[in-house]
């Protein structure tokens, strides 16, 4: 997953980017950039990790110019590396341009494949830098239409903000899987992100998501004043938006597909409770993901919220262990059980989602160790059956514990006393869907709305 920014005609474009970032810093951790432009002149400072951390002040003041694209990264496709950290910048024959995506295509190994063949020399092993070759090779001269044919080339999730000498194009694919917020600076910059929290800490206006199939096009009129029209390049196709960003992803305290966050998450817990009851005292979530489906939960199931598990926030990435290995050191750094409310009581533990099981198997085992008498795990969403090909880090089937073992099994397995999952159209309805659905949900079904190259192809080089 990542995220991404842009801004247009702002005097300080590289630091409402990085603003923009530090908001979204949930959805990507491993590096950050910013790429800024200052009359035609392009910027860049890209690095491994945290925004905070890799944009010190004197970074961001050369970051100079009135536009600016950023962008987190969490690796879905491509190695773990700086070369593949993001945005991507190049100089070709429709000019500089410095590209942010988030998504994953699902037919860039093809299309390498065949540039590879005839001579094109790619610098990173991300599947974004496919588009830039396609934009450069475009026999348009108007980088619109050269970018409409790319984009017409591609299959898969994107959400793009391209930065060019005099223009910022905000981009959804036709199925518009992942989101991309359009906002207005009360100065009149316009600003596109991924989550709406980024413009509530830059106090900028939510107006629209960008519609799947367009692109909005920010650029400077004659007298200097900017403005944006919206272009579309491909006919919108049946919506497929990623259910997965309203049950974990995104931030509770966003809109995103233009719907609050917090409202599904509470209403998946609301649901889970009528669905899952269980013969419990008290309901724990395992924050943060878990929290807000838990509130949900006993709202519905009239048991006690209680913060049984507490988590710190200071844990940095690096850690020293020490020698003789502690049990479950990575997840106690983060969760610490409490005691005084855990023993001796009934438990339900509500949790937004089971992966592999590892984790959910320390928790409980974590939970227990503090003296709960029974441990009820309720999962808000249906079991995880299909790996993600549109840029959620989900690993491959081999690894989905859901797609190998019977709930009962995982039930075993993570050592709860009974486990529940909310079912389809639970999550459906929390998301308040239409009849023909409006989002994907092929991780839960591994009905996938576009066609897909072979999964062998794929594999772990997804982008
Ligand atoms: P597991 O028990 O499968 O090892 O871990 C479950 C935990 O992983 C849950 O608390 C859930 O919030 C979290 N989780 C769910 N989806 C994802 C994801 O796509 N990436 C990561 N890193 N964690 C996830
Ligand atoms: Fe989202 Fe799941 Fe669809 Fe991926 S497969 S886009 S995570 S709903
Ligand atoms: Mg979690």
């Amino acid at each position: 997953m990542c995220a991404i920014f842009g801004v247009y005609n702002h005097a300080e474009a590289g630091t409402e980017a990085y603003l923009g970032l530090c908001a979204q810093q949930h959805r990507g951790q491993e590096s950050a950039g910013i790429v800024s432009c200052n009359n035609g002149v392009f910027h860049a400072e890209k690095g491994m990790g945290h925004v905070a951390d890799i944009f010190s002040k004197r970074k961001l003041a050369k970051l100079l110019g009135t536009a600016a694209v950023g962008h987190t990264r969490y690796a879905t496709a491509g190695e773990t590396a700086l070369k593949n950290a993001q945005p991507l910048t190049v100089d070709c024959n429709k000019g500089v341009l410095a590209l942010a995506h988030n998504g994953n295509l699902t037919n860039a190994h093809e299309i390498r494949s065949r540039l590879e063949a005839s001579g094109s020399i790619f610098q990173t092993t991300s599947d974004t830098e496919v588009i830039l070759h396609l934009i450069a090779h475009s026999r348009e001269s108007d980088l619109t239409a050269a970018i409409s044919e790319a984009l017409n080339q591609v299959e898969g999730a994107y959400s793009l903000i391209l930065l060019s000498g005099n223009r910022l194009y905000a981009i959804r694919d036709p199925r518009g899987f992942r989101p991309l917020a359009h906002g207005v600076m009360p100065d009149g910059a316009h600003v596109v992100a991924s989550e709406t929290c980024a413009f509530d800490l830059i106090g900028a206006r939510y107006e629209n998501d960008v519609r799947p199939g367009t692109m909005l096009i920010a650029a400077l009129d004659s007298d200097g004043a900017g403005g944006v029209k919206e272009e579309r390049f491909a006919e919108a196709l049946p919506p497929a938006a990623c259910i997965f960003e309203h049950v974990y992803f995104s931030r509770p305290d966003s809109l995103v597909f233009g719907r609050p966050v917090y409202r599904s998450r509470e209403a998946l817990g609301r649901l889970l409770a009528r669905e899952a009851p269980a013969a419990a005292e008290i309901v724990v979530p395992v924050p943060d993901s878990g929290t807000a489906a838990a509130i949900g939960y006993s709202a519905e199931s009239k048991l006690p919220f209680k913060w049984g598990l507490i988590r710190s926030h200071y844990a940095g990435r690096t850690f020293i262990e020490p020698e003789q290995s502690i049990r479950d050191f990575g997840v106690k750094l983060k969760l610490n059980p409490v005691r005084e409310i855990l023993e001796g009581r009934s438990v339900v533990l509500v949790d937004d989602s089971i992966v592999r099981g590892t984790t959910s198997k320390k928790i409980v085992r974590m939970v227990r160790e503090a003296g709960a008498r029974e441990v009820h795990v309720r999962i808000s969403c249906p079991p995880t059956i299909s790996p993600c090909y549109y840029g959620v880090d989900t690993p491959t089937r081999d690894e989905l514990i859901a797609a190998n073992l019977s709930v009962d099994a995982i039930r075993e397995f993570i050592g709860a006393d009974s486990l529940q999952y909310l079912s389809l159209d639970g999550l459906h309805a929390a998301v308040e869907d239409s009849p023909t659905s409006r989002f994907c949900s092929a991780c839960y079904t591994g009905e996938y709305p576009t066609n897909l190259v072979q999964e062998s192809q794929i594999g772990r080089c997804r982008g």
